[in-house]
């Protein structure tokens, strides 16, 4: 071995010695990241999620994103997106956050396929435990969005993106002079019903209970309008076409005569409600009556400095992907301002 061999073998050793050394004090190599105190930590990785995580990369802040049980979120279970800018074609739901997600990568977001299962807001840095691991941040981009509440039935999820819809703003253009059925009976599925009377040439309102809970003036709209026609006390028990892959009608159960009946459409609308995946934050962040967060007038603030909250788990009233995105753009701004305020 000459002098230059033997010198890097000894630098080598030594640095693999300090090494070892050092992954040992920290308990494992993983360990050693979570322990780091991070910049920002983004929870979800729906349009909000990898929006903030894009922003937050590019203004230098290595932001760290937990993509949650649906990596990609509620795109992922449609089909065809149409109203994403930027697409001259359709482009398929999956597909859109499969893209979203690469371009997240791509400029620096670091993402973990993992469930936060735990946050603590009340200390500075704050905590966030995700697989049983404990995470450091300075701020937090909470980006869990909201979930569409459904019937449950294995034919309405079998044919979802394919007939079978739970937002009449994304999807209602593609029943133009087809006849669909809205289940719902508050004000929700009174708006997708008058909302969907502009393309379909049938909208039935399909409820279990023989009186609307929508406010007076919206169920008034609703009955002036010559397109729409209401089935009471009645509930879907299965969507049909599940082999021909497209909605051909329900099969409807009246809960008064237990009469079963089958009822042609096209398409169906579920609009029973929504609920913000915000369980997590009980206690420690300010929600409204039905759990979405409450951020200050245009900004994404939360009642806690230094966390921000972005997409449909704070938008009751627009839910869309291009709003979801839009809010998690400056999500990641007001935490770049957070922290360049805060920097010691
Ligand atoms: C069937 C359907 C069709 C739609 N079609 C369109 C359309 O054509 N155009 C349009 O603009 N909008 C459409 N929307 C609405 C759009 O999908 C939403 O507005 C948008 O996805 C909201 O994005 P988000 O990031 O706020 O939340 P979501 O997409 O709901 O994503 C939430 C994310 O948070 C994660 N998460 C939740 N809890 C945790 C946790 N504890 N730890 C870690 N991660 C967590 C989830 O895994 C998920 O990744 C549609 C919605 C549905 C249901």
């Amino acid at each position: 071995m000459d002098y230059a061999k033997c010198s890097v073998f000894v630098t080598s050793a030594a640095f693999l010695c300090t090494l070892v050394v050092h992954i040992d004090l920290l308990g494992g190599i993983g360990e050693k990241r979570e322990l780091m105190t991070r910049n920002v930590i983004i929870i979800g990785s729906g349009a909000a999620g990898l929006t903030a995580g894009i922003y937050a990369a590019r203004a230098n802040l290595s932001p760290l994103l937990f993509s949650g049980s649906q990596p990609g979120g509620q795109l992922t279970i449609t089909s065809d997106v149409e109203n994403y800018p930027g697409f001259a074609e359709a482009i398929l739901g999956p597909t859109l956050m499969e893209e979203m997600r690469k371009q997240a990568a791509r400029v620096g977001t670091e993402i973990i396929d993992a469930n936060v299962s735990k946050v603590n807001l009340k200390q500075q840095p704050f905590v966030v435990e995700a697989d049983g691991k404990r995470y450091e941040s300075k701020t937090i981009i909470v980006a869990t969005g909201a979930s569409a509440l459904l019937l449950g039935l294995p034919s309405e999820s079998k044919l979802m993106g394919k007939g079978v819809s739970a937002c009449a703003t994304c999807d209602g253009f593609f029943f133009k002079n087809q006849e669909v059925a809205v289940v719902g009976g508050g004000d929700t599925a009174i708006e997708e019903a008058t909302f969907l009377t502009k393309f379909a040439t049938k909208v039935t309102v399909i409820h279990r209970r023989n009186e609307l809970r929508a406010s007076k003036i919206m169920q008034q709209r609703a009955r002036d309008n010559p397109k729409i026609a209401f089935i009471w006390d009645t509930v879907v028990e299965d969507v049909l076409g599940v082999d021909q892959e497209r909605v051909t009608g329900l099969k409807l159960k009246n809960l008064k005569t237990g009469k079963v009946t089958e009822f042609r459409c096209d398409g169906l609308f579920v609009a029973i409600g929504h609920k913000p995946n915000t369980d997590l934050f009980t206690g420690q962040l300010a929600m409204n009556e039905q759990g979405y967060l409450i951020t200050k007038k245009s900004t994404t603030e939360t009642n806690v400095a230094g966390v921000f909250a972005c997409g449909d788990c704070q938008d009751h009233v627009y839910r869309q992907a291009v709003t979801a995105a839009g809010t998690g753009c400056m999500a990641a701004i007001d935490a770049e301002r957070f922290l360049q305020h805060h920097s010691s």
